[in-house]
């Protein structure tokens, strides 16, 4: 069976995603690597020092889609190992690849796993000073919902943060990127964990997400003032950012 590239609809679209990361949990970070041949770890340094995030023990982030904590990591660094982050994610598998890592880094303290649903975040109102989102954006069937609970935890002031991967905006990189995403992506996926299909969604996954400006606008829609947004490697991801104010 392949669902690489039918119609997914939303009722269907979370458990396929589902199935992937939990196929892929224990080989994911190396996965990342080789996919995006390492630039993701400069994306998500440069998140993190675009979040610029307070040395203290009282600022409270929560990283949704956090997978095996890449953003939550580097948030406490940054940090001076003060900040509290809460990784939250819809898949175990993931979030136990994360806590165990945390573990050996030494970072256990300033982090909880949460696993749950971007949709529906089991938190009060107002409770964190800044919302993070990295590649997960795209794989939540109502992107709406999830804007809206982003919207809905911050504190007045607070900040969100979606890195997700964009439209490539600089003639000849965008042919060289369908390139590798279409033929390459799929054939990695396949010889590290024995299966193209979930790559083959993923990568359709990503074009069918919205441009920079629709995404912008949509994150206004949830309420947030400011939004804007910073392309990455000629808009391969990009970096969008919105205030509750
Ligand atoms: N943020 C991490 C990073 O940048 O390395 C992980 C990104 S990974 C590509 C996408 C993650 O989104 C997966 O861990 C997946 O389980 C999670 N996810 C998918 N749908 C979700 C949902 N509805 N709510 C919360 N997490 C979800």
């Amino acid at each position: 069976t392949s669902y690489g590239f039918r119609r997914v609809n939303e009722g269907e679209k979370q458990g396929l995603v589902n199935d992937v990361f939990h196929k892929v949990a224990k080989r994911y970070d190396i996965m990342n690597d080789v996919m995006s041949m390492g630039l993701h770890r400069a994306w998500k340094d440069a998140m993190v020092a675009a979040l610029h995030p307070r040395r203290s023990a009282d600022y409270k982030v929560l990283d949704v889609a956090g997978g095996t904590g890449d953003i939550a990591f580097r948030i406490v660094e940054a940090s001076d190992r003060l900040a509290q982050a809460t990784v939250l994610d819809i898949n175990g598998s993931m979030l136990g690849v994360g806590a165990e890592r945390a573990r050996k880094k030494g970072l256990s303290g300033n982090l909880e796993f949460v696993e749950a649903n971007a949709e529906s975040l089991p938190f009060e109102d107002g409770r964190f000073d800044a919302y993070t989102i990295a590649f997960g954006i795209r794989n939540v069937p109502r992107i709406d919902v999830a804007l809206s609970e982003a919207y809905r935890v911050l504190k007045r002031g607070g900040r969100l943060l979606v890195l997700e991967f964009s439209d490539v905006e600089m003639p000849l990189l965008d042919k060289v990127y369908d390139a590798w995403s279409f033929n390459a992506i799929p054939r990695f996926g396949k010889m590290i964990t024995g299966e193209a299909e979930p790559y083959q969604y993923l990568v359709e996954s990503i074009r069918k997400f919205p441009d920079q400006k629709d995404f912008a606008r949509m994150i206004e829609k949830a309420g947030f003032s400011r939004v804007t947004y910073t392309n990455y490697t000629g808009g391969i991801a990009a970096l969008h950012s919105g205030w509750k104010i």
